[in-house]
């Protein structure tokens, strides 16, 4: 019996690279560590149609017996948690060392944590599907909702909750929301976008006090003095590698540095998605990922190539964001702008606005707009097929 092939992770870049490797032909051993003990699911309904409500059975990739009848062995509730490259084994915390043929490296990200609000039991991170259901009692009508970071998955939230009636106030450390990425007038753009759906969104403040008692956190004390009483915290401040695994693996545990076909610089050793840092084709450097779109790309090429085959092109990082009924897309790197133009009107939640440096668009953000998708992507890849000198 031939090694397997193992795939570390069971999210979405898992699930593409196992469907891939069997699509593709591959007959041989293939086994899949998941330390959730739910069966691969997606995880982009989680903060809007599961949170408001509708059927959890919805986000699941495959039914139950597609493992079984793809010959896939689904290990649940099972982690990796430490690799031998050298000797090409993986450890798992049900006590195996498995030899692999290749590994594929696929355990996503997790929520960063708030020091601060440890150990309440009204605080909650939104990553699995069991979080995603526990938050659903706390967003009910008229109950009192602080969000804590204004990032895509805190927005969501924000969004949902308001939808099903609850009291929201946004908390975000920076001047507006996502300005890093899309600079401040369309961070303002979506700061004013909760304002007007009856949010209170409270901008560049830190929480610097916890007042508590038996139900757990009752408000929250802001820099500025602001006091938020709230029934529920919602911690969204970004998410990081889950890769602690690799302590000793001589891999970079900040998002595992790949090459076009996802190989790292260990023997077949493979990673996809959050949990790896491909090369940006605009950024023009490693980037880890984040984003459903790319862990669903890198999962079937680093399938693909670990079977030889041709991975097949790549593409700019995108993203989307549903809020209010509002389809929102992103592709490319907007951070290396020196310019935004919009075409359409803000007010109006229609329009596209181009990030352009030295006159070459970096990124293309879509509002109200989904039928521009196929052109913004032309746009961005003529841009990266450009000369490098004009992005940098
Ligand atoms: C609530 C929410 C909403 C989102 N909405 C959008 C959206 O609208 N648009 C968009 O583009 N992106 C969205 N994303 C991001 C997108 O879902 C992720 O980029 C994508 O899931 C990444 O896939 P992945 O396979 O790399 O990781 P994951 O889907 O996180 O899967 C990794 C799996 O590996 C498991 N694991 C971790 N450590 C180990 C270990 N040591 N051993 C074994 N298993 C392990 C984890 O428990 C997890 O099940 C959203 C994310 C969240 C959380």
């Amino acid at each position: 019996v031939p090694d397997p092939i193992v795939i570390a992770g069971g999210g979405l870049a898992g699930q593409r690279a196992v469907e891939t490797l069997r699509r593709s032909g591959h007959d041989g051993p293939v086994v899949m560590a998941c330390a959730e003990t739910h069966r691969p699911y997606d995880r982009p309904p989680l903060s809007k149609q599961t949170l408001s409500g509708e059927d959890a059975a919805d986000v699941f990739f495959r039914a139950p017996g597609w493992y079984e009848e793809h010959d896939v062995e689904l290990r649940l509730g099972v982690r990796a948690t430490a690799l031998a490259s050298g000797e090409r084994r993986v450890a798992l915390s049900d006590g195996s060392r498995l030899r692999y043929t290749s590994l594929l490296i696929a355990t996503g990200s997790r929520p960063r944590r708030l020091a601060a609000l440890e150990g309440h039991d009204n605080v909650s991170y939104l990553r699995t599907l069991d979080d995603a259901l526990a938050l659903r009692g706390a967003i009910a009508e008229g109950r009192r909702l602080a969000v804590i970071g204004a990032g895509f998955v805190g927005q969501e939230v924000t969004a949902t909750a308001r939808a099903a009636g609850a009291e929201v106030t946004l908390i975000e450390s920076a001047p507006a929301p996502l300005i890093d990425v899309l600079g401040p007038l369309l961070g303002g753009w979506f700061s004013r976008l909760h304002v007007e759906e009856g949010v209170e969104v409270l901008l560049g403040r830190q929480v610097q006090r916890v007042i508590a008692g038996s139900g757990g956190v009752r408000a929250l004390h802001l820099s500025d003095g602001t006091v938020v009483a709230t029934d529920h915290v919602l911690v969204g401040i970004g998410v990081e590698p889950d890769l602690g695994w690799l302590a000793g693996s001589r891999l970079e545990l900040n998002g595992v540095r790949v090459d076009d076909c996802g190989r790292s610089d260990a023997p077949d050793v493979y990673a996809a998605g959050d949990a790896a840092a491909p090369l940006d084709p605009v950024a023009g450097r490693h980037l880890p990922g984040g984003h459903w779109e790319s862990a669903a790309r890198q999962g079937a090429r680093g399938a693909r190539a670990m079977l030889g085959l041709d991975p097949g092109r790549t593409g700019p990082s995108s993203f989307w964001t549903d809020q209010y009924g509002l389809r929102v897309q992103y592709l490319g790197h907007a951070p290396l702008h020196d310019e935004v133009s919009i075409d359409g009107e803000l007010e109006a939640r229609d329009f596209r606005a181009t990030f352009t440096r030295g006159g070459v668009p970096v990124a293309v953000l879509l509002v109200g707009r989904p039928h521009d998708l196929p052109d913004a992507r032309r746009l961005i890849a003529e841009a990266v097929a450009a000369p490098a000198g004009a992005r940098s």
